[in-house]
């Protein structure tokens, strides 16, 4: 028997019999745990011989790699139940990802009921502890192999070099094209779950074959599953398309249009108090507010490189009745008519989708000189961006949205005050919304800078600016090569909510490029004109997308500043009706939003009633406090104090709302 020498990571080796298989080898010098093996640097299978000397690894259970092995062996797994229970599912891919993995299938839509078949299949042949093995097969036996499904053979003339083979991985009646490796058997997957279907298309293509798409999660251990399935539930219960409902936020209506978002009275409320608060903040930073029009012409969008540029992600234009009327009757064909546009022979009009060269036409409207500036335009401009029906959703995806925009006009050497104000700001604002846990993106250049517009000396200290800007925050940032735009650096706020999920936020951009454009400039204190620079910046992005992560952050229990309703008033009888509506009169007189229910339905019922839509507070008044002027608090965790004298409640509640306070206070009643 010849024999072969091992060396493990530690340094050690071991002289063991050829043909000896790895997981023998891991399992004597690393106990259990491992789901594949690393020899010479390659990962493959536990079950691969060693029949030469070798380094060996393992890949473990409980690494990103050894996820990625269970998830892809789950994949397998999915697609031996799919087929066994569907004989016409054709497989396509089905890779790891994320959590866990999916397989993409030709075959009818499933139901729910349908899933958890497929996924009570999955434990069948997880009990039936099936081995996986691997086979090598040349081009042709793999060719008969899948001549029954079309997808495997695309991607065989795809990814095959002519007549060349490929390993399979076979586990029961079910064989799959495949690189691996895989875990030994399919005892090995335990802990996971089929989550939930979707539609895709094959290769990502439209206009290709229609398929169904299996989601499934998968960890290594119980535990992992189990908080992952919390998570999600806890999710599912903070939707904010579900939670937008149910407080009546808002409401998108197919009748108005998909992704365009009607902002109900309630959520009105808080749009508009986010409003006032950014608002406070811009005009102690010295922003000028400017309005704009929705739309304009297609000529501004020329010079900006809006237009034709990114019209797949606009709404066409709108041209004039009398041209569109002639252009007909001359016989001009839609694609003429689109060519004619770009080419700047007809003009017409843009619903805006970028506020800036609005505000830069406002910047251009008056001669400037370097005492003007820093110019800071701001503006709650709403845009419209063409997205695809697929991608959107409630209001994180829309197709018109409210930015909480502004560009400043600066001299080279106001970048980075600038740059910092426009961070500090952001900061000022996570800190009242307690959105403590954040973190800052800064976008550089690529060590190729040809495909950069400026000089790369000013690009040197835009990106130092941003840099030390970041750094200045005293919150984590990464640098990120090659994530600059064309025309300049920036800097992306990214945040992590309470269940630890990232929201990329807005971003603050230095721009050289716009200001070129538009041939903007200033009179410098040497009397010569100079070239200002731009910044645009939106720090939440938009209205929409940032009401509906904070939606997701209070699970609709606002502050009380933020709070649709901030008190509801509940009678205990019709006796009290009077006291009700002169309590309601002196508090709506502070500013303060007020309901009042003085149906005949009983207190319990009024106040589970009136939970749901989580007023901040709710004052159940009854003879008691109608006699002494005093009310009975009750706040959203149900805690309550009574016999509170009206005046002192009003005072703390005007307190809580001006200093933004996101804590409810109870206030005790006086001795
Ligand atoms: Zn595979
Ligand atoms: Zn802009």
């Amino acid at each position: 028997m010849s024999m072969v020498e091992v060396s493990l990571p530690d340094g050690s080796s071991h002289e063991i019999a050829s043909g000896v298989s790895a997981g023998e080898v891991i399992k004597d010098a690393f106990g259990r745990g491992a789901v594949a093996a690393i020899i010479n640097g390659e990962p493959c299978d536990l079950s691969t011989p060693i029949e030469e000397s070798c380094t060996l690894d393992q890949i473990n259970s409980d690494s990103d790699e050894g996820l990625h092995v269970l998830r892809h062996s789950c994949a397998h797994l999915l697609a031996q139940a799919v087929t066994e229970l569907h004989p016409g599912a054709k497989p396509t891919i089905g890779p790891p990802i994320e959590h866990g993995f999916y397989y993409d299938f030709e075959m009818e839509p499933l139901s729910e009921e349908g899933l958890r078949e497929i996924e009570k299949k999955m434990k069948y042949l997880v009990k039936q502890n099936l081995k996986i093995s691997r086979e090598e097969h040349d081009g042709e036996s793999l060719r008969q192999m899948f001549a029954d499904n079309q997808f495997k053979i695309e991607i065989m003339d795809d990814k095959l070099d002519d007549g060349a083979g490929s390993s399979v991985y076979r586990q029961g009646e079910f064989v799959d094209l495949c690189r691996g490796p895989h875990v030994p058997s399919t005892s090995y997957l335990r802990h996971f779950k089929l989550t939930s279907t979707s539609t895709a298309f094959w290769r990502a293509d439209s206009g290709r074959e229609h398929l169904v798409r299996i989601y499934g999660m998968c960890y290594a251990t119980k535990e992992d599953l189990q908080a992952r399935e919390r998570l999600l539930r806890e999710a599912a219960l903070r939707d904010h398309r579900k939670l937008g409902k149910d407080l009546q936020l808002f409401h998108i209506d197919e009748m108005v249009g998909q992704g365009l978002v009607l902002w109900t009275p309630r959520g009105s409320v808080v749009r508009q108090e986010l409003q006032n608060f950014i608002g406070e903040h811009l005009r102690r930073q010295g922003y000028s507010q400017v309005f704009t029009p929705h739309i304009g012409k297609l000529d501004l969008y020329r010079t900006s490189g809006h237009f034709p540029y990114y019209q797949d992600s606009q709404y066409p234009p709108l041209v004039e009745r009398d041209l569109m009327a002639k252009l007909s009757d001359d016989g001009c064909s839609c694609s003429e008519l689109s060519n004619l546009m770009e080419e700047g022979e007809i003009d017409g009009y843009l619903l805006k989708p970028m506020n800036c060269p609005h505000h830069i036409r406002i910047y251009n409207s008056q001669p400037h000189s370097y005492r003007d500036l820093p110019l800071r335009l701001a503006e709650f401009g709403t845009v419209y961006r063409w997205e695809q029906s697929g991608e959107i959703s409630g209001l994180t995806r829309v197709r018109g949205f409210t930015q909480d925009d502004a560009h400043l006009f600066v001299t080279e050497d106001q970048i980075a005050d600038e740059v910092l104000g426009c961070i500090e700001l952001v900061q000022v604002i996570f800190g009242v919304l307690g959105m403590d846990d954040y973190r800052v993106r800064v976008g550089l250049r690529e060590d190729d800078s040809s495909k950069y517009v400026g000089e790369s000396a000013k690009w040197d200290k835009a990106e130092e600016a941003c840099r030390s800007a970041a750094a200045s925050l005293g919150v984590p940032f990464t640098e990120e090569k090659g994530e600059a735009a064309f025309y300049g650096p920036k800097i992306d706020f990214v945040v992590r909510d309470v269940l630890g999920r990232e929201w990329q936020l807005g971003t603050v951009q230095v721009d050289y490029n716009l200001p070129e454009r538009f041939d903007l400039e200033y009179a410098g204190a040497d009397g010569e004109m100079h070239r200002p620079v731009m910044i645009h910046r939106a720090p939440f992005g938009s209205m929409e997308r940032f009401c509906g992560v904070l939606i997701e952050h209070f699970a609709g229990k606002f502050p009380t500043w933020l709070s649709p309703t901030q008190v509801h008033i509940l009678t205990i009888s019709e006796k009290h009706i009077d006291y009700a509506n002169e309590v309601s009169k002196e508090l709506k007189l502070l500013g303060i939003r007020v309901e009042v229910d003085d149906s005949d339905n009983t207190i319990g019922k009024k106040i589970r009633t009136h939970r749901k839509m989580q007023p901040s507070y709710m004052l159940v008044l009854g003879d008691e406090e109608a006699s002494s002027r005093t009310v009975s608090i009750r706040n959203r965790a149900g805690d309550q104090v009574q016999g509170v004298p009206l005046d002192n409640f009003m005072a703390n509640l005007l307190a809580e709302i001006e200093t933004r306070d996101a804590e409810q206070k109870l206030v005790p009643p006086q001795e």
